[in-house]
């Protein structure tokens, strides 16, 4: 999809605060630092609609993007900052549980991993709990420019066996530095919002 109109509409932290209507929604989650907003950025075409490196300590609020009045990406703070407190942490968790099970404009979860490394132990958490509440979901692995073509293989088939990676579940390489797997993410969340 070419993009031309990105406007960040609410962050939203309690469910009355999600916008109304039916617009569906893709919500994108991942470890701190991993590259989600720049993925954002790159699929829509902005430079830096998306807060790139969000800080802890700062609010931690669920963004969502209105994508040419078609659908939202929803950015979820990303997770895995060792000096977050326990209290921040369960606070975390309960906003993402709520949105995520029982959002019924939610149609699929955009699970990013760095493609350099082993998917982390909070990444096959987040992986399993879209499982165990059947939430859809694609797996993106970015950062593909920084290790050699050659390497690609090799390391998606590392990302899919540590996440255990159901049959039906895509995982597509992903570069916001080149633009690599844009296409194809876009091919395929169109098919999840049809
Ligand atoms: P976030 O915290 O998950 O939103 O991560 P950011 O999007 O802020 O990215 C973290 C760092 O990784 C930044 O320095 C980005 O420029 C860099 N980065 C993100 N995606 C890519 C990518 O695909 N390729 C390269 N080379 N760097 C990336």
């Amino acid at each position: 999809m070419k993009v031309t109109e990105a406007e960040l509409v609410i962050s939203a932290v309690r469910q009355e605060q999600y916008p109304e209507g039916h617009l569906p929604e893709i919500a994108l989650a991942g470890r701190s630092n991993v590259g989600k907003s720049s993925f954002i950025n790159k699929m829509i075409n902005r430079k830096a609609l998306a807060r790139t490196s969000s800080k802890p300590g700062k609010t931690q609020t669920l963004n969502f993007y209105k994508i040419e009045n078609k659908l939202y990406f929803v950015d979820v703070p990303g997770y895995g900052f060792a000096k977050v407190s326990k209290k921040e942490r369960e606070k975390w968790g309960r906003m993402i549980e709520t949105y995520m099970t029982s959002r019924k404009q939610l149609k699929t979860v955009v699970l990013i991993v760095d493609v350099r490394h082993p998917p982390t132990n909070d990444d096959c958490l987040m992986y399993n709990f879209l499982k165990y509440y059947k939430i859809p979901c694609i797996v993106v692995a970015t950062k593909a420019d920084k290790i050699p073509k050659g390497k690609w293989a090799s390391h998606l088939k590392t990302a899919k066996e540590t996440l255990n990676l159901e049959k039906e579940d895509e995982i597509i390489l992903f570069s916001s530095e080149t633009g690599e797997g844009k296409d194809k993410v876009w091919a395929s969340l169109m098919e999840r919002i049809k």
